[in-house]
């Protein structure tokens, strides 16, 4: 059937400006990590992005290595946009990055100018593309000299190949570094992308006050830690779960005890709040505007739905807040 999208898709979802941006973006959005490969089957990748989109959410994340294998996630994406999205382009912020592993010999991982204006013209190619809204550079090189990568992404605005640039995984003092270097170029940095959530809070150590003072937006990748942070394992692990998949990112023996019962414990504290475990720990994440978007994956669309009924009840009481910290640091 062809896709309409839903007339009343504006009327849930909030938009936090991106930083001191022009931008604004969903509070909640999608990236295609997982779910999107040519293991997936089309149709499930399909519904997830009409649903979302559905729902207001406007914002899909990528990056050239996504699939398995990588290069399929850009490659699946870019088809059902073509088939589906296409009057809708211009409703819709893809992001796509580079800077992990994506071809053989030297040029294509890391951060040199080679590889990142060559991959950013791949993923043009597979998603069908003129531009990309915003372009991350995936993460830090160590060798490469940050003037380099940072002459890549403003050279890539500048191309009219990305609107806007990212960083992900940076830690605070390299960011700094690079703010500073592409606020001179004049092509300040829009976004940073960090892992953050109830159990990864090592942001909260510098980079989110360093991105308030610079005016750079924030999005929180794996906010849900990859599905621990969710009612999903805790009674066992179920077949369909990323834990069973295989998956060398969240294998079933890091699903620990230890963690399992802190879950268990927040989760109490969700019911008490009147929602899931889910909905809470993207609440927590949102919980002191300092982060612009949560970037969430899902493999079902009520997954989805989860995360955009957090909305309606995504505020907490000092008490709760001391309360979750107690779990967390128990
Ligand atoms: P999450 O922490 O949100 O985990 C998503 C998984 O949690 C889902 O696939 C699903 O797993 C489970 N889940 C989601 N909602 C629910 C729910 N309501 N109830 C039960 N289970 C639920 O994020 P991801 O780790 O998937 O990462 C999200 C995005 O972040 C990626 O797609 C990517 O765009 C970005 N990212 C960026 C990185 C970077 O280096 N910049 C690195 C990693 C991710 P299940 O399959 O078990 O159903």
């Amino acid at each position: 059937m062809v896709y309409q999208a839903n007339p009343a898709r504006y009327q849930a979802m909030e938009y936090h400006r991106c930083g001191r941006s022009g931008l604004k973006l969903p509070a909640i959005s999608l990236g295609l990590w997982h779910n999107f490969g040519d293991e997936t089957l089309l149709e499930t990748s399909r519904q997830l992005l009409r649903h979302a989109f559905d729902l207001g959410i406007t914002h899909f994340d990528l990056a050239n290595n996504y699939g398995p294998p990588p290069g399929s996630a850009e490659s699946n994406f870019g088809r059902i946009l073509r088939e589906d999205f296409l009057p809708w382009r211009d409703e819709l912020i893809i992001s796509s990055k580079a800077g992990y592993t994506m071809w053989d010999g030297p040029y294509g991982d890391w951060g040199s100018r080679k590889y990142l204006i060559s991959s950013l013209d791949q993923s043009l190619k597979r998603m069908g593309l003129e531009y990309v809204d915003i372009f991350y550079h995936h993460r830090p090189d160590p060798e490469t000299p940050l003037e380099e990568t940072m002459r890549a992404l403003d050279h890539v605005v500048r191309q009219g190949k990305a609107l806007y640039v990212g960083l992900s995984n940076y830690p605070a003092d390299r960011a700094r570094d690079a703010f500073a270097i592409l606020q001179d170029l004049g092509t300040p940095c829009l976004i940073h992308q960090p892992k953050y959530s109830m159990f990864e809070r090592w942001v909260e150590d510098g980079l989110t006050n360093l991105l308030e003072e610079q005016g750079v937006g924030s999005i929180a990748f794996s906010p849900l830690a990859g599905g621990q942070l969710t009612d999903r394992y805790l009674n066992g692990i179920p077949a369909d779960s990323r834990a069973a998949s295989g998956s060398k990112f969240l294998s079933a023996d890091s699903i620990t005890e230890e963690k399992v019962a802190k879950a268990r414990k927040l989760n109490e504290i969700a019911q008490q709040r009147g929602q899931k475990l889910s909905q809470m720990a993207l609440a927590w994440v949102l919980r002191e505007d300092k982060i612009t978007s949560v970037l969430i994956g899902a493999s079902k669309t009520a997954q989805l739905d989860d995360a955009v009924g957090m909305l309606s009840n995504r505020h907490f009481s000092a008490m709760e807040i001391t309360a979750i910290d107690a779990i967390l640091n128990g």
